[in-house]
């Protein structure tokens, strides 16, 4: 079969045996695979990541002398069973599945491990244990979003956010454009968008962001006006002061006064949820320096490099600083129905579909974000340049 292959930095279309599925296995004809942007910088980045993964517990993610195969966001339909699979679905049906897989030297990351190819190719093998019909009729161009858009609905659960809370999203690449269409479905009524590139600004509001501000103008925690944020330490305890000294004066003691509006949750700190996805050095220093004391951060940018931050300034601000990565089997299976059942409109993500021949010029492309945001790679095209 055809694939990508990635060594040394270079893509190549190469010509590999058509794997056999292993036990529990299911091999998959692709329909359609997105470019991550984890692919563009494994591209020439993998080692680095490499060592860090390794220092993690993952040995096997692959290096920049092996050759690799990515593709992770995939859709496929069903061509052939291992043994000791159920066999339910019949040949033909289409499917998405979790990008991971167990090999004889154990489990690996679909697309990111010279030991698991991934979905730049004709055909991928899959766990049927992680594999998932596309359900109401979906169009496997829509359900080829199904592991994209479960990034950004983790994030967002990993956020906790409530429906009055408002959001601000930093970076709308792929990923900030996920969780915002994951905010918009859950009804969260502000959501600030926030991206230096005019296009990306008009993906973000097509994607249901409240406003969009550019970064070089204009700041996100001002366009959310009054809404009873801490902007200074020496306000907050001003107003700790001035509130001790109205409840001295009712005739219950303070303290029980206090303790009794804190079960009701009114003493609760206001707080913007602020999802950083951009993923840059000093990102997540500007972010903890320019929000509101309190606020909560929630990092999904994937920053490769060493970085520094403040802590004494997110202490002192009491930033609740979360890191997030990946779905549960549960979250991909949901962002699959919201998918299917309307809930969610992902399509203003894809801006281009190319060939396995086109991949090289996909990934030149990607990298000047007024042209592209997501493109997908489908195997059976013959384009060599991403088409819209
Ligand atoms: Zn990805």
């Amino acid at each position: 079969m055809r694939a990508v292959a990635c060594q040394n930095g270079n893509l190549d279309v190469i010509d590999l045996d058509t794997p056999k599925p292993g036990k529990g296995q299911v091999l998959l004809d692709v329909t359609g695979c997105g470019i991550c942007g984890s692919d563009l910088h494994a591209r020439h980045h993998a080692d680095a990541q490499a060592d860090v993964l390794a220092e993690a517990g993952y040995a096997d993610f692959g290096r920049s002398h092996e050759q690799v195969v990515y593709g992770h966001e995939f859709c496929g339909t069903i061509a052939d069973y291992g043994t000791d699979t159920a066999r339910t679905l019949k040949t033909g049906t289409p499917v998405v599945a979790l990008p991971l897989i167990r090999k004889d030297n154990g489990m690996h990351a679909i697309g990111l491990s010279a030991s698991a190819p991934g979905a730049y190719a004709e055909q991928v093998l899959v766990e049927q244990a992680f594999m998932m019909p596309l359900p109401n009729g979906l169009s496997p161009d829509v359900g080829v979003l199904t592991e994209p858009m479960a990034i950004g609905h983790h994030a967002v659960n990993r956020a906790e956010i409530t429906k009055k809370d408002a959001a601000i999203v930093i970076g709308c690449g792929p990923v900030g454009l996920a969780v915002i269409c994951m905010l918009k479905a859950r009804g969260i009524e502000m959501i600030v968008a926030s991206d230096f590139s005019p296009g990306r600004r008009g993906l973000a509001m097509a994607c249901g962001a409240s406003i969009v501000i550019d970064p070089s103008t204009d700041s996100p925690y001002d366009v959310l006006g009054d809404r009873g944020y801490s902007m200074s330490i020496a306000a907050s305890a001003a107003g700790g002061l001035k509130v001790m000294k109205g409840l001295q004066k009712l005739p219950v003691p303070w303290h029980v006064v206090l303790r009794g509006l804190g079960v009701l949750g009114v003493t609760a700190p206001k707080r913007p949820t602020i999802f950083e996805c951009v993923g840059v050095p000093g990102i997540i220093d500007g972010i903890i320096s320019a929000a509101p004391l309190n606020s909560r951060v929630v990092v999904a940018g994937v920053c490769m490099e060493p970085d520094q931050f403040r802590p004494v300034m997110a202490i002192n601000k009491e930033i609740d600083l979360r890191f997030v990565v990946g779905y549960s089997p549960l979250e991909f299976r949901d962002t699959l129905h919201m998918l299917a059942d309307g809930k969610i409109d992902a399509t203003p993500l894809v801006t281009g579909t190319g060939g396995l021949d086109g991949v090289s010029n996909a990934f030149e492309a990607l990298a000047d974000p007024e042209q592209h945001a997501k493109i997908i790679v489908d195997p059976r095209s013959t384009a060599s340049a991403p088409t819209e």
